[in-house]
């Protein structure tokens, strides 16, 4: 869901969220728990996290340090725009993004509702841009969305951060000299993703699907699931070749290679919890187990904790 900069301890939010299950667990509603959501958190360090360019190829650029990697492919005569980040970190995403051109903001596609990559969509539709998403990004931001996870209420958005254009299965727009391909493959890491291809320049995002050097969030309440994330994964190796950029939604930009590893990730744990769950073991026997511990030095020291992706992942088999 989030990319936190060094100045939050990572560690804070992993114990946390594990102490908001277990009361959920207990019976205990989120708002008895007396929890700081990680979201707010998260929102703090965004209020005064900083906001890198890095150029990848063909005039498209990765920002970072605002909730999710934002891509920005700058044609002559305007700016595509994938994912909005936090609203909090306005002033320096205009001026990162001012810093890629000076041609004006068209588009930006949603990867997914979640708020660290829908948040900015009213500023910059207020600037003139169009915002673009999967249909059910549209009826969650309408409807406002509870994440039990996350002990969090995402209230409806503003109309104004509504996005304007929706797709179901795959729109292909033609945007100066980009053809840009956005595709849903079902339900993945929640039931609103879409990855975003850019044809000319070999360059995919695909959002929240991949967390390079992470254990991801599983949106189980917005249909997101274990299998449907591997799923997607796969469906996304297969529409990348060898030199395609993909851009995840956290983490670091890489290639077909790295997505691989991470496929081969997912399918490891899922195997072992499963085979775990068989055999009649209990959530807090399961990790006890430890069915991730190949994986954890790699995956395990960032938001999402070892016993929290175990247990998003023992929900679902
Ligand atoms: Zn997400």
């Amino acid at each position: 869901m989030i990319k936190i900069s060094n100045r939050l301890n990572a560690r804070r939010i992993g114990p946390l969220t594990v102490f908001v299950l277990a009361l959920l667990n207990a019976g205990v509603p989120p708002a008895a728990a007396e929890v700081r959501s990680p979201v707010l958190l998260i929102n703090e360090d965004a209020a005064t996290a900083s906001v890198t360019v890095k150029k990848l190829r063909g005039n498209i650029s990765v920002l970072t340090g605002s909730g999710g990697n934002i891509a920005v492919y700058v044609g002559p005569q305007g700016k595509f725009m994938v994912d909005s980040g936090i609203a909090v970190s306005r002033p320096r995403v205009e001026a990162a993004l001012d810093a890629t051109g000076s041609v004006p903001l068209k588009y930006v596609v949603n990867t997914h509702y979640h708020w660290d990559h829908t948040d900015g969509n009213e500023w910059i539709h207020q600037k003139g841009a169009t915002v673009v998403a999967h249909e059910n990004t549209l009826s969650r931001l309408t409807s406002g969305t509870r994440v039990i996870e996350w002990g969090f209420y995402f209230p409806p958005a503003p109309k104004e951060a509504l996005p304007t254009e929706t797709v179901k299965r795959e729109k292909i727009m033609k945007f100066e000299d980009e053809t840009v391909v956005l595709r849903n493959y079902g339900s993945g890491h929640t039931d609103t993703d879409l990855s975003v291809y850019f044809k000319n320049a070999d360059v995919l995002h695909v959002g929240d699907i991949w967390w390079n050097g992470h254990y991801p969030f599983l949106d189980n309440g917005a249909g997101g699931s274990i299998d449907g994330l591997i799923r997607w994964v796969n469906e996304c190796i297969k529409a990348s070749g060898p030199d395609t950029l993909i851009i995840p939604g956290h983490g670091e930009v890489s290639d077909r290679k790295g997505l691989t590893e991470f496929r081969d990730m997912l399918v490891s744990v899922r195997g072992n919890v499963a085979r775990l769950k068989r055999q009649g073991k209990t959530l807090a026997e399961t990790i006890a187990a430890k069915p991730t511990a190949r994986w954890d030095a790699k995956y395990g020291d960032f938001l999402i904790s070892p016993a929290f992706f175990i247990q998003m992942v023992y929900m679902d088999v």
